[in-house]
């Protein structure tokens, strides 16, 4: 039995299978990247309410803490959702040659092309 044009087309077929499912999971992953990227942003906001609130509490002598425990119970959520973000995106690889962080999936370091050991 040698190797068949069938043999052939069914081979390639798999391969571009294969190389369809990594572009599929280099998608989710960026995706998951942005929305942890807007996650830290929205957190930075309400930290930055919370200073404020602080500081108007400080400043007006009224009892703001009610509105402050919404706030960091808020900011538990977002922390709790940037966890689960990082915890979809893996560990990342350290560069053993620039310390770059690079994506679990990554075969080779983004920024200077090192092979990546894991
Ligand atoms: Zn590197």
């Amino acid at each position: 039995m040698g190797y068949s044009f069938d043999d052939f087309i069914y081979d390639t077929k798999k391969a571009i299978d294969k190389v369809g499912v990594k572009t599929n999971e280099a998608i989710e992953h960026s995706k998951i990247q942005v929305g942890k990227a807007q996650l830290k942003g929205k957190l930075k906001e309400k930290f930055c309410d919370l200073g404020k609130l602080c500081y108007e509490m400080h400043e007006t002598d009224e009892d703001y803490t009610g509105s402050m425990k919404k706030l960091l119970a808020q900011i538990k959520e977002i922390e709790g959702q940037i966890k689960e973000a990082d915890t979809a995106l893996g560990t990342p690889v350290v560069c053993a040659l620039c310390g770059t962080k690079n994506s679990a999936e990554n075969d080779y370091c983004t920024k200077c092309g090192e092979k990546l050991k894991r």
